[in-house]
């Protein structure tokens, strides 16, 4: 296994050779050059800078629960935001621009409900847990978020989110590093979040301002269980897997069906290459079913692709991300 080190180089802890597979829920992928673990949004941007003044340009990894990653060696830098965990309640009357992320409460959970129902959390923080502190408070805006794995700054970044709603519809404001390394904050109106895509133009998310509403616990709690309920009777959750594998269409073109049941009436559920399979359960879900590589996922999709673009003249666009070299070209 591979240890953090104080390498010198770099001004957090940081990882050679990195096992990035692990990383992610479908369990695929080979080993980063370099893993940087900043510790604080400051060290985050301090990472990013330090690994562009070394001619990379890093990415940036979330609960990996949207990502298929290349077999083998991804050189350059991945930056993880696995220990920015923290979630707090934003100070007080903090209305100033940065104000409102300045750790106020050293306490990692936010105990009371209180009358201002907003959350600041770093961008590391999981969304499972921050569904769980919404529902525990009684506070309401996170339940369509239940059952969605990943971290806030993941779900900012691709505006996760499902039929019962999406994260951006809480998101107050959201603080990140531009592609020119300034750190600026902007608001939903700002940013124009769209269908799996918060809209950042490669922004790095630091961290996050989420305005939810006081409810009533047992009706906010009952929610989050039926949503649970309906997500794990449609989808394969308890496998591993990226999520939903195809963005679903517009419904104009595609007769109102989502790509799951394009794929389904093409006799694609089941299909297999070594490990890899789509799943039985919902035909927009590939799972891993032992020792899956990307390459036997490519394989699937590029199949899974033709099939409906043959049948329909739908081409499935891709909502997972794919990092490194494009193999689903040609
Ligand atoms: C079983 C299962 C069910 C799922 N259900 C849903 C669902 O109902 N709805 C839905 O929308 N998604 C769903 N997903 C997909 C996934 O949970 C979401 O897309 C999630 O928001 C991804 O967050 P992440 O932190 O894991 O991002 P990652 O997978 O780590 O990264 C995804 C992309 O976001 C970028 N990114 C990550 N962190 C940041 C950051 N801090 N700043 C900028 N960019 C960043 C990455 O570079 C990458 O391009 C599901 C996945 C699984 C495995």
């Amino acid at each position: 296994m591979s240890v953090a080190t104080r390498d010198p180089v770099w001004p957090c802890a940081a990882v050679p050779l990195a096992e990035l597979g692990p990383r992610t829920t479908l369990r695929v992928g080979g080993t980063a050059e370099w893993l940087l673990e900043p510790a604080t949004p400051e060290e985050l941007v301090e990472a990013w800078t330090a690994a562009r003044e070394r001619g990379y340009e890093p990415r940036v990894l979330g609960g990996g629960a949207n990502l298929l990653l290349p077999d083998g060696l991804l050189a350059g830098v991945v930056l993880t935001t696995e220990r920015l965990s923290r979630v707090f309640r934003p100070r007080a009357g903090g209305a100033a621009e940065g104000e409102a992320f300045a750790p106020a409460l050293p306490a990692l959970r936010v105990l009371e409900r209180g009358e201002d129902a907003r959350l600041v959390a770093w961008a590391g923080a999981p969304m499972p847990g921050l569904v769980r502190m919404a529902r525990d408070l009684g506070w309401s805006g996170l339940e369509g978020l239940a059952g969605v794995p990943g971290h806030v700054g993941g779900g900012v970044a691709m505006n996760a989110g499902g039929r019962w709603g999406e994260l951006w519809d809480v998101v107050e404001r959201v603080r990140l590093l531009t592609r020119a390394g300034e750190v600026v904050e902007r608001s939903r109106a700002e940013c124009q979040p769209r269908y799996r895509d918060g809209n950042l133009a490669g922004a790095l998310v630091l961290g996050v301002v989420l305005a939810l509403k006081v409810d009533e616990r047992a009706a906010v709690k009952e929610r989050v269980a039926d949503y649970l309920r309906q997500k794990s009777a449609a989808q394969p959750v308890t496998e591993h897997s990226c999520g939903c594998v195809f963005k679903n269409p517009p419904k104009e073109r595609s007769g109102g069906l989502g790509a799951g049941q394009l794929i389904e009436a093409v006799g694609a559920k089941g299909l297999a290459r070594g490990d890899a399979r789509v799943s039985e359960k919902h035909g927009n879900f590939i799972v891993n079913r032992g020792h899956a590589r990307a390459a036997d996922v490519f394989a699937l999709i590029r199949e899974v692709r033709a099939r409906v673009a043959q049948a329909t003249g739908i081409e499935l666009e891709l909502e997972v991300q794919v990092w490194g070299e494009d193999p689903l070209r040609g």
